[in-house]
């Protein structure tokens, strides 16, 4: 749904009580414009203030005149300002991509972090057939190790040498996981992070005698991405795919959400998260989206053209914020609101998966959360 109407006098009102509630203003003028702001909508009389791509925003500037040094044009301060912004203002509906288990085999797997990478980003157009290995060597260089969390790696390890045990579970540290411990064949597995960061770890440690051969099937697949450091490989073998015990897996999903929940996402700590960036994509001259509220449908008139016309202001202040601000994206964000659309990938293991479930179907969870919860198919792995 694109904005193309709104009533101007009533947004002028809401955004001169906006910006009025937040300056040292007279009592009676901030009592003023509460009155205007709850008075108006009886007497809204729609009309057209522009088309989607004549974008304008209506502001109530701070200072009766131009301050020195100001570039924002004169009719600023006549109560308008044009929006230099060649894009629309969008309201889109959330929604959930479940991609199932994360990919173990190393070209797949590969792709995988790599396309969670460009979430980021927003540069999924940069992916080619062969671009995942050098995407994911800059990530690691670059230290953002965390997009590498977005695999799966799973060692079967034949337990001959039963002592073994105890020092196998003495590495596997806080993000690797281990199935099977009740028999002769043991599994461990994790993001290849997880491996990563246990290697080092039982490296660092001084003065003790390292027996790293459960590392050996990880460091033989993927220590070259991280440099190098071969360790040659022992009769430990990479557990196949379809041998992958079920706590084991890995699985991934993608959230078109608004921040809010996107935020809210984030307190699960045992996930891995990619996020787009506020502070590396920037909005500048495009559209802009938003989603759309839990139940937009059934607020009435006034509610929907408020919300509409207050992501139209953000957006607007946004790039007038880029153009006449002269800010990077990463400061003119700032006026960007919870409504705002964002892309996250959210990957963990089936317990945590469930526990999720359980806290955010539950009628105590927010509905924005909800709603894009029960569009997972979690019958299909749970
Ligand atoms: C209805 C609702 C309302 C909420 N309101 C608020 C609020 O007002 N303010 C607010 O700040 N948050 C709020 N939250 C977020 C909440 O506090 C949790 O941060 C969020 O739900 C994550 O859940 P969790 O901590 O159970 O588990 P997760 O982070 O998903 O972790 C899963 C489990 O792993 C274990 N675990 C993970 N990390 C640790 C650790 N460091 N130490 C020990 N055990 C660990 C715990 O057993 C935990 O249950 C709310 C959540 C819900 C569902």
């Amino acid at each position: 749904m694109e904005r193309s109407y709104a009533n101007a006098a009533y947004t002028l009102a809401a955004q001169h009580f906006v910006l009025n509630a937040t300056k040292k203003v007279d009592c009676m003028e901030k009592l003023f414009s509460i009155a205007v702001f709850i008075v108006m909508p009886a007497g809204i009389k729609r009309i057209p203030i522009r088309s989607p791509h004549e974008p304008q925003m209506v502001f109530q500037p701070v200072h009766k005149e131009a301050p020195p040094g100001s570039r924002l044009p004169a009719e600023t301060y006549e109560g308008r300002i044009n929006c230099h912004n060649e894009g629309v203002m969008k309201i889109i509906k959330p929604s959930v991509q479940f991609y199932g288990t994360v990919p173990t085999e190393y070209n797949a797997a590969l792709k995988f972090i790599e396309m969670a990478g460009r979430t980021c980003y927003k540069s999924e157009d940069k992916i080619t057939e062969d671009s995942a290995e050098g995407f994911v060597k800059k990530l690691i260089k670059a230290g953002h190790l965390a997009m590498v969390e977005h695999s799966n790696f799973v060692v079967r390890i034949e337990l001959t040498d039963k002592q073994y045990l105890s020092v196998i579970i003495a590495q596997v540290g806080k993000y690797l996981n281990i199935a099977g411990s009740d028999t002769a064949v043991l599994y461990v597995g994790g993001s290849i992070t997880a491996w990563y960061n246990a290697l080092q770890f039982v490296l660092s440690i001084p003065g003790v005698e390292k027996d790293v051969r459960m590392f050996e099937p990880f460091a033989s697949a993927y220590i070259n991405l991280f440099g190098g450091g071969y360790i040659a490989k022992n009769d430990w073998q990479v557990c196949p795919h379809d041998e992958i015990p079920k706590e084991l897996h890995r699985y991934a999903a993608k959230f078109i959400c608004d921040r809010g929940v996107s935020h809210e996402l984030v307190r699960h700590r045992p996930c891995s998260f990619a996020q787009e960036s506020t502070r590396y994509v920037n909005y500048g001259g495009k559209d802009m989206e938003f989603i759309e509220p839990d139940g937009f449908e059934g607020w009435n008139v006034d509610a929907k053209e408020i919300f509409e016309g207050s992501c139209d202001f953000a957006s607007g202040a946004y790039n007038n914020l880029l153009h006449y601000g002269e800010l990077k994206p990463q400061q003119a964000r700032a006026v960007l609101p919870n409504a705002l659309k964002t892309e996250i990938v959210v990957t963990t293991d089936a317990a945590e998966w469930a526990h999720i479930r359980k806290l955010r179907t539950a009628k105590s969870a927010h509905p924005d959360m909800q709603r894009v919860m029960n569009m997972m198919p979690w019958e299909e792995f749970l």
